[in-house]
């Protein structure tokens, strides 16, 4: 078999089984390990797959992508990807929350295992990072995902218009964190008319 085929085999094997240890591709393949770790080489480089100890595991987004069957995992609400929130997390996983709600609560629970956490923008669409995006709570606006609602943007001057015709408040990433969490628990009062 040529490198292409043996990776095609691999990326066939990983999305059927979504770990695999590398002597048991190694075995499959009928090639040496060295020979495996060559052939996953441009796989992890893709962002196809992730190395994990002893092995490899499929990356879940990718694979999924098209189905757009996958369940939040703070409120199992079933994901729409206009509102998703990503989280990537230190053994190179991937959590999907359905909107900012559940992804700020959830990035509040995982803390420092959250390398990274990307979201998109409610204007334009794009992928923004979460750290750096501004979140609007409050709004009179309502999308119909979780409550009390919170909207991403990339830019402070579009959640600050937006403000301005929709009512609500703009928090930064550590602002809105700790919002959504006081509001869940509790703690803030100032929104109490939404049910
Ligand atoms: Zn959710
Ligand atoms: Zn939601």
């Amino acid at each position: 078999m040529l490198p292409r085929e043996r990776q095609n085999r691999i990326k066939e094997m990983i999305q059927e089984k979504e770990n695999m240890k590398i002597a048991e591709l190694s075995k499959e393949l009928d090639v040496s390990e060295m020979t495996v770790h060559r052939d996953l080489k441009p796989l992890i480089d893709d962002g196809i797959i992730v190395k994990t100890f002893g092995g490899i595991s499929l990356v879940q987004e990718r694979s999924n992508k098209v189905s757009n069957s996958e369940e939040c995992v703070f409120c199992s609400r079933k994901i729409n990807e206009r509102m998703a929130y990503r989280l990537i997390l230190q053994n190179n996983k991937i959590e999907m929350a359905c909107c900012a709600h559940c992804g700020l609560l959830r990035h509040r629970q995982l803390g420092d295992d959250v390398i990274q956490a990307i979201c998109p923008d409610f204007f334009k669409q794009t992928t923004i990072s979460a750290k750096l995006a501004w979140y609007v709570m409050d709004t009179s606006l309502h999308i119909g995902c979780c409550h009390p609602q919170v909207l991403t943007f990339e830019w402070k001057e579009h959640a600050d218009n937006f403000v301005k015709g929709f009512n609500g408040n703009v928090y930064s990433f550590s602002e809105a964190i700790e919002k959504i969490f006081q509001k869940m628990n509790g703690h803030d009062h100032g929104c109490s008319k939404h049910h």
